[in-house]
């Protein structure tokens, strides 16, 4: 459906859980995130119910991502149903990977075809330092499983870090010159724990990678469902993607609405509040209730975010979202 600006919303992340394996200096504090009650998260059939109803509003298409995905229990088995629910086009998963080599034979036999792994480096101390001690092997290890399946669209997600070595950028990006990997460039959003960070342009990582690898062709089409623009690198068999959402501004042709673990549907990364269909999932609302909560959430879905406001005046203080990225759905 279209929202009051005339945008075409069609996609929707859904976030599985607000916990991680994981604890990445700008998405997750040391000590976790507040434990949600099993209760409160939505079930499975919750979820899949959503994405029906969503079906009959124009969603074609979700993404599957926490926290991780992959710590909540039989993760695959949702992904199939997920797949398998007519009018949905697409179900994708973003993940760290780390967890990836054991769930990818069931990801895959239930119709999984794109996953997005993140990794921020390929140095292991480094790794070690961005994570809070996770392991890069393992996420290797679940980079490389995910390869060994042709069928599969894989790519790489990376967030640069003000201060890190430009070396780093080069090495992941060289993962596409040798294997048909997208690796994606995103910028830091002030979001929860990343309003503490700064992150790297799009240009400054560009010019590394140019001086190192020429000058790329800009790749017109279009690949997955985001904002990315993309880059081809003379040799390369994968395209080299940047996501900036404060210094490229994508609002304007925004496509997407967010499913909290806990059942709140936010039509934007920035704004608090949003729809909340678990308590009308379980108060016994019938799918039309839930269809309406829906369309008006999306027909209001904001115009645009402020991230680059970030001193928030004290009477839009509760307006906007501060929970960490891994509990919206990042
Ligand atoms: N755990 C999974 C993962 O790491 O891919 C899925 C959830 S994670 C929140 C999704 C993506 O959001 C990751 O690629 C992560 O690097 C990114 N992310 C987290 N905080 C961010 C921030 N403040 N700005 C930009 N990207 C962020
Ligand atoms: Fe976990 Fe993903 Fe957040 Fe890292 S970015 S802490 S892996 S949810």
């Amino acid at each position: 459906m279209q929202d009051r600006y005339g945008r075409i919303i069609e996609y929707m992340r859904v976030s599985v859980t607000d916990r991680c394996n994981l604890r990445c200096v700008y998405c997750m504090p040391r000590e976790g995130v507040p434990g949600v009650a099993h209760s409160d998260i939505l079930t499975f059939d919750e979820i899949e119910r959503v994405c029906r109803i969503g079906t009959t509003l124009g969603i074609t298409r979700i993404k599957l991502t926490g926290g991780e995905p992959l710590v909540r229990r039989n993760l695959p088995d949702l992904a199939g149903r997920l797949t398998a629910v007519p009018g949905i086009d697409q179900v994708t998963l973003t993940t760290n990977g780390t967890l990836l080599k054991d769930n990818i034979n069931a990801l895959v036999s239930g119709g999984m075809k794109y996953i997005n792994i993140s990794i921020d480096t390929l140095d292991k101390e480094r790794y070690r330092e961005i994570t809070r001690g996770g392991s890069l092997e393992d996420a290797l290890d679940g980079l490389r499983a995910a390869l060994s399946f042709p069928e599969l669209t894989v790519k790489i997600n990376c967030v640069p870090l003000e201060g890190q070595r430009a070396e780093e950028w080069i090495r992941l990006a060289s993962i596409a010159r040798g294997s048909r990997v997208e690796v994606r460039f995103i910028e830091m959003m002030p979001v929860g724990l990343g309003r503490q960070f700064s992150g790297q342009t799009q240009e400054k990582v560009l010019s590394v990678l140019r001086e190192k690898f020429g000058e790329p062709e800009r790749y017109q089409g279009r690949l997955g469902n985001g904002p990315a623009v993309y880059v081809h690198f003379p040799g390369f068999c994968g395209r080299i993607g940047f996501i900036s959402a404060v210094s490229h501004r994508f609002c304007g042709s925004c496509n997407r609405i967010r499913l909290t673990s806990t059942g709140c549907l936010k039509p934007c990364l920035q704004y608090g509040g949003g729809a909340d269909l678990r308590g009308l999932m379980r108060q016994g609302g019938g799918d039309d209730e839930i269809r309406e909560a829906m369309y008006k959430t999306i027909y209001n879905k904001p115009a645009g975010h402020h991230f680059e406001e970030q001193n928030i005046r004290e009477d839009e203080e509760g307006k906007f979202e501060m929970k960490e990225m891994s509990r919206i759905g990042g």
